[in-house]
Protein backbone atom coordinates (compact mmCIF):
# COMPACT_ATOMS: atom_id res chain seq x y z
CA UNK A 1 0.00 0.00 0.00
CA UNK A 2 0.85 3.64 -0.47
CA UNK A 3 0.62 6.58 1.80
CA UNK A 4 -0.42 6.32 5.07
CA UNK A 5 -3.95 6.65 4.92
CA UNK A 6 -7.12 5.14 3.24
CA UNK A 7 -10.75 6.45 2.31
CA UNK A 8 -13.98 4.29 4.65
CA UNK A 9 -16.87 4.93 3.57
CA UNK A 10 -15.93 8.77 2.98
CA UNK A 11 -13.48 8.99 6.18
CA UNK A 12 -9.89 9.32 5.51
CA UNK A 13 -8.46 6.99 8.38
CA UNK A 14 -4.86 6.23 8.97
CA UNK A 15 -3.92 2.48 7.82
CA UNK A 16 -2.56 2.02 11.15
CA UNK A 17 -6.07 2.18 12.43
CA UNK A 18 -7.59 -0.34 9.79
CA UNK A 19 -10.45 -2.92 10.82
CA UNK A 20 -12.43 -5.75 9.19
CA UNK A 21 -15.10 -7.02 10.24
CA UNK A 22 -14.76 -10.50 10.84
CA UNK A 23 -18.72 -10.67 11.81
CA UNK A 24 -20.17 -10.08 9.15
CA UNK A 25 -21.10 -13.19 6.80
CA UNK A 26 -20.88 -10.45 3.55
CA UNK A 27 -17.39 -9.61 4.73
CA UNK A 28 -15.78 -12.85 5.29
CA UNK A 29 -17.78 -14.21 2.14
CA UNK A 30 -15.85 -11.94 0.29
CA UNK A 31 -18.98 -10.43 -1.20
CA UNK A 32 -18.39 -7.12 -2.74
CA UNK A 33 -17.22 -5.66 -6.35
CA UNK A 34 -13.73 -3.51 -7.14
CA UNK A 35 -12.03 -1.26 -9.23
CA UNK A 36 -9.12 -0.24 -9.79
CA UNK A 37 -8.21 2.99 -11.77
CA UNK A 38 -4.29 5.08 -12.47
CA UNK A 39 -2.97 8.27 -11.09
CA UNK A 40 -0.56 9.71 -13.32
CA UNK A 41 1.15 13.68 -12.60
CA UNK A 42 -1.99 13.86 -10.16
CA UNK A 43 -4.58 12.52 -13.11
CA UNK A 44 -6.82 10.51 -12.50
CA UNK A 45 -7.94 8.73 -15.89
CA UNK A 46 -11.36 7.24 -16.26
CA UNK A 47 -12.86 8.17 -12.75
CA UNK A 48 -16.44 7.91 -14.35
CA UNK A 49 -15.74 5.12 -16.45
CA UNK A 50 -14.40 3.10 -12.91
CA UNK A 51 -17.22 4.34 -10.87
CA UNK A 52 -20.27 3.55 -13.20
CA UNK A 53 -18.61 0.16 -13.54
CA UNK A 54 -18.30 -0.57 -10.13
CA UNK A 55 -21.76 0.58 -9.72
CA UNK A 56 -22.99 -2.04 -12.46
CA UNK A 57 -21.11 -4.55 -10.96
CA UNK A 58 -22.76 -3.95 -7.35
CA UNK A 59 -26.45 -3.70 -9.34
CA UNK A 60 -25.43 -7.24 -11.09
CA UNK A 61 -24.46 -9.07 -7.71
CA UNK A 62 -27.45 -6.94 -6.17
CA UNK A 63 -25.58 -5.34 -3.90
CA UNK A 64 -27.13 -2.24 -2.52
CA UNK A 65 -25.71 0.46 -1.47
CA UNK A 66 -26.13 4.74 -0.68
CA UNK A 67 -22.97 5.62 -2.67
CA UNK A 68 -23.51 8.51 -5.02
CA UNK A 69 -20.75 9.19 -7.55
CA UNK A 70 -19.66 12.37 -6.91
CA UNK A 71 -19.12 11.39 -2.89
CA UNK A 72 -16.74 8.47 -4.28
CA UNK A 73 -14.80 11.34 -6.39
CA UNK A 74 -14.40 13.63 -3.77
CA UNK A 75 -12.99 10.62 -1.73
CA UNK A 76 -10.55 9.65 -4.03
CA UNK A 77 -9.75 13.17 -4.18
CA UNK A 78 -8.97 13.77 -0.64
CA UNK A 79 -7.47 10.44 -0.16
CA UNK A 80 -4.63 11.23 -3.32
CA UNK A 81 -4.21 14.92 -1.44
CA UNK A 82 -3.89 13.42 1.88
CA UNK A 83 -1.19 10.76 0.63
CA UNK A 84 0.74 13.31 -0.78
CA UNK A 85 0.77 11.43 -4.32
CA UNK A 86 0.95 12.03 -7.81
CA UNK A 87 1.60 8.84 -9.02
CA UNK A 88 -0.27 5.61 -7.71
CA UNK A 89 -3.16 3.13 -8.26
CA UNK A 90 -6.22 3.42 -6.87
CA UNK A 91 -8.16 0.21 -5.86
CA UNK A 92 -11.84 0.88 -4.73
CA UNK A 93 -13.43 -2.17 -2.81
CA UNK A 94 -17.13 -2.03 -2.24
CA UNK A 95 -17.57 -4.77 0.17
CA UNK A 96 -20.54 -6.05 2.76
CA UNK A 97 -24.19 -6.72 3.22
CA UNK A 98 -26.83 -4.40 4.59
CA UNK A 99 -24.54 -1.35 4.74
CA UNK A 100 -21.73 -2.23 2.67
CA UNK A 101 -18.38 -0.68 3.00
CA UNK A 102 -16.37 1.58 0.39
CA UNK A 103 -12.79 1.27 1.14
CA UNK A 104 -10.48 3.15 -0.80
CA UNK A 105 -6.40 2.54 -1.07
CA UNK A 106 -3.68 3.49 -2.94
CA UNK A 107 -1.54 1.35 -4.28
CA UNK A 108 2.13 1.54 -6.14
CA UNK A 109 1.94 2.04 -9.80
CA UNK A 110 2.64 -1.47 -11.31
CA UNK A 111 4.88 -0.89 -14.68
CA UNK A 112 5.59 -3.70 -17.18
CA UNK A 113 9.26 -3.67 -18.90
CA UNK A 114 9.49 -1.61 -21.84
CA UNK A 115 10.92 -4.17 -23.53
CA UNK A 116 7.88 -6.34 -23.30
CA UNK A 117 6.39 -3.34 -25.38
CA UNK A 118 8.73 -3.76 -28.06
CA UNK A 119 9.11 -7.62 -27.62
CA UNK A 120 5.67 -8.55 -26.83
CA UNK A 121 5.04 -10.80 -23.63
CA UNK A 122 4.58 -14.33 -23.37
CA UNK A 123 0.92 -15.87 -22.18
CA UNK A 124 -0.29 -19.02 -21.78
CA UNK A 125 -3.83 -20.58 -22.06
CA UNK A 126 -6.35 -21.97 -19.41
CA UNK A 127 -10.19 -23.50 -20.06
CA UNK A 128 -12.08 -21.17 -17.95
CA UNK A 129 -15.34 -19.20 -18.16
CA UNK A 130 -15.66 -16.59 -15.78
CA UNK A 131 -18.99 -16.47 -13.45
CA UNK A 132 -20.88 -13.43 -14.45
CA UNK A 133 -18.05 -12.19 -16.79
CA UNK A 134 -19.38 -8.06 -16.91
CA UNK A 135 -18.78 -8.12 -13.35
CA UNK A 136 -15.92 -7.51 -11.50
CA UNK A 137 -16.30 -8.79 -8.51
CA UNK A 138 -14.42 -10.11 -5.73
CA UNK A 139 -14.77 -14.09 -6.71
CA UNK A 140 -11.30 -14.02 -7.24
CA UNK A 141 -10.49 -17.79 -6.27
CA UNK A 142 -9.88 -19.60 -10.40
CA UNK A 143 -8.61 -16.09 -11.45
CA UNK A 144 -5.76 -16.54 -8.39
CA UNK A 145 -4.90 -20.13 -8.85
CA UNK A 146 -4.91 -19.15 -12.73
CA UNK A 147 -2.99 -16.38 -12.76
CA UNK A 148 -0.02 -18.12 -9.78
CA UNK A 149 0.62 -21.15 -12.56
CA UNK A 150 1.67 -18.12 -15.08
CA UNK A 151 3.62 -16.37 -12.77
CA UNK A 152 4.71 -19.61 -11.93
CA UNK A 153 5.86 -19.68 -16.16
CA UNK A 154 7.17 -16.06 -16.21
CA UNK A 155 4.00 -15.62 -18.66
CA UNK A 156 2.15 -12.07 -18.26
CA UNK A 157 -1.22 -13.48 -18.18
CA UNK A 158 -3.59 -16.52 -18.90
CA UNK A 159 -5.38 -16.38 -22.12
CA UNK A 160 -9.41 -17.96 -20.99
CA UNK A 161 -10.70 -20.72 -23.42
CA UNK A 162 -14.18 -21.45 -23.74
CA UNK A 163 -15.73 -24.70 -24.40
CA UNK A 164 -15.45 -24.51 -28.29
CA UNK A 165 -11.61 -23.22 -27.95
CA UNK A 166 -12.20 -19.62 -28.35
CA UNK A 167 -9.98 -16.95 -26.59
CA UNK A 168 -12.60 -14.84 -24.89
CA UNK A 169 -9.94 -12.88 -22.36
CA UNK A 170 -7.00 -12.85 -20.38
CA UNK A 171 -7.26 -13.55 -16.77
CA UNK A 172 -6.88 -9.52 -15.83
CA UNK A 173 -7.19 -7.98 -19.53
CA UNK A 174 -9.21 -8.50 -22.58
CA UNK A 175 -8.01 -9.48 -25.34
CA UNK A 176 -7.56 -8.76 -29.44
CA UNK A 177 -6.26 -9.89 -32.45
CA UNK A 178 -5.17 -7.90 -35.36
CA UNK A 179 -4.94 -8.32 -39.41
CA UNK A 180 -4.42 -5.41 -41.29
CA UNK A 181 -6.21 -2.84 -40.09
CA UNK A 182 -8.94 -4.80 -38.29
CA UNK A 183 -9.43 -5.30 -34.84
CA UNK A 184 -11.18 -8.64 -33.42
CA UNK A 185 -12.01 -9.21 -29.95
CA UNK A 186 -14.74 -11.33 -28.25
CA UNK A 187 -18.19 -9.84 -28.08
CA UNK A 188 -18.35 -7.07 -25.09
CA UNK A 189 -21.64 -9.14 -23.72
CA UNK A 190 -19.25 -12.16 -22.92
CA UNK A 191 -15.99 -10.05 -21.46
CA UNK A 192 -15.32 -7.26 -18.77
CA UNK A 193 -16.43 -4.20 -20.69
CA UNK A 194 -12.61 -3.04 -20.02
CA UNK A 195 -12.33 0.30 -19.75
CA UNK A 196 -8.89 0.04 -21.69
CA UNK A 197 -10.80 -2.33 -24.19
CA UNK A 198 -13.43 0.65 -24.94
CA UNK A 199 -10.83 3.56 -25.01
CA UNK A 200 -8.96 1.54 -27.53
CA UNK A 201 -11.57 0.49 -29.51
CA UNK A 202 -12.71 3.81 -29.22
CA UNK A 203 -9.48 5.53 -30.41
CA UNK A 204 -8.52 2.88 -32.99
CA UNK A 205 -11.69 3.90 -35.04
CA UNK A 206 -10.75 7.40 -34.74
CA UNK A 207 -7.60 6.72 -36.53
CA UNK A 208 -8.64 4.88 -39.44
CA UNK A 209 -9.08 0.77 -38.23
CA UNK A 210 -12.34 -1.28 -38.22
CA UNK A 211 -13.17 -3.49 -35.31
CA UNK A 212 -15.53 -6.26 -35.50
CA UNK A 213 -16.82 -7.95 -32.65
CA UNK A 214 -16.42 -11.66 -33.23
CA UNK A 215 -15.22 -15.14 -31.29
CA UNK A 216 -11.29 -15.70 -31.88
CA UNK A 217 -10.21 -19.70 -31.72
CA UNK A 218 -6.87 -20.57 -30.78
CA UNK A 219 -6.73 -22.55 -33.58
CA UNK A 220 -7.12 -19.38 -35.36
CA UNK A 221 -5.11 -17.26 -33.97
CA UNK A 222 -1.61 -17.39 -35.72
CA UNK A 223 -3.61 -16.49 -39.03
CA UNK A 224 -3.73 -12.96 -37.75
CA UNK A 225 -1.15 -10.60 -37.78
CA UNK A 226 -0.91 -10.04 -34.29
CA UNK A 227 -2.77 -10.26 -31.14
CA UNK A 228 -2.62 -7.87 -27.40
CA UNK A 229 -4.11 -7.59 -24.21
CA UNK A 230 -5.37 -4.40 -22.92
CA UNK A 231 -6.13 -2.98 -18.92
CA UNK A 232 -5.66 -0.51 -16.59
CA UNK A 233 -2.31 -1.08 -15.90
CA UNK A 234 -0.43 -2.38 -18.94
CA UNK A 235 -2.52 -0.14 -21.72
CA UNK A 236 -1.76 -2.03 -24.70
CA UNK A 237 0.30 -5.27 -24.29
CA UNK A 238 2.10 -7.49 -27.56
CA UNK A 239 1.62 -11.11 -27.50
CA UNK A 240 4.35 -13.11 -28.32
CA UNK A 241 4.12 -16.25 -27.21
CA UNK A 242 1.40 -18.39 -26.66
CA UNK A 243 2.00 -21.68 -25.42
CA UNK A 244 4.41 -23.73 -27.75
CA UNK A 245 3.45 -21.19 -30.58
CA UNK A 246 4.16 -17.42 -31.47
CA UNK A 247 4.03 -14.58 -33.57
CA UNK A 248 7.00 -13.19 -35.28
CA UNK A 249 7.50 -9.96 -33.73
CA UNK A 250 4.40 -7.13 -33.49
CA UNK A 251 3.00 -6.24 -36.70
CA UNK A 252 2.88 -2.33 -37.74
CA UNK A 253 -0.25 -1.70 -37.43
CA UNK A 254 -0.46 -2.63 -33.85
CA UNK A 255 2.79 -0.84 -33.12
CA UNK A 256 1.42 2.43 -34.95
CA UNK A 257 -1.89 1.74 -32.72
CA UNK A 258 -0.11 1.80 -29.50
CA UNK A 259 1.71 4.93 -30.95
CA UNK A 260 -2.22 6.49 -31.38
CA UNK A 261 -3.34 5.15 -28.29
CA UNK A 262 -0.53 7.15 -26.38
CA UNK A 263 -2.02 10.20 -27.96
CA UNK A 264 -5.66 9.54 -27.24
CA UNK A 265 -4.24 9.43 -23.61
CA UNK A 266 -3.25 12.60 -23.80
N1 LIG B 1 -10.84 -8.34 -18.01
C1 LIG B 1 -10.67 -8.78 -16.75
C2 LIG B 1 -11.16 -10.14 -16.39
C3 LIG B 1 -10.01 -7.96 -15.80
O1 LIG B 1 -9.84 -8.40 -14.54
C4 LIG B 1 -9.53 -6.69 -16.19
C5 LIG B 1 -8.85 -5.81 -15.27
O2 LIG B 1 -8.68 -6.08 -14.11
C6 LIG B 1 -9.73 -6.29 -17.51
C7 LIG B 1 -10.39 -7.12 -18.39
C8 LIG B 1 -9.23 -4.95 -17.99
O3 LIG B 1 -10.14 -3.93 -17.63
P1 LIG B 1 -9.68 -2.41 -17.57
O4 LIG B 1 -9.22 -2.05 -18.92
O5 LIG B 1 -10.92 -1.68 -17.17
O6 LIG B 1 -8.61 -2.33 -16.54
Amino acid sequence: MLGKYFSHSGKLLPVKKAKISIDNIEFTYGFGVYENLRVRKGKIFFINEHVERLFKSAEMIELKHNFNFEEIKTAIEKLIKKNRLEDCNIKMLLIGGEKPDLYIICLAPKFLDRKFYKQGVKVITENHERFLPQAKTLNMLPSYLIFKRAKEQDAYDVLLLDKENNIVEGARSNFFAIKNKTLYTTPVEKVLDGVTRRTVIDCAKRNGYEVVEKDIELNDLFNYDGAFLTSTSGKIVPIREVGEGGFEGICEELKELMKFYSGCLK
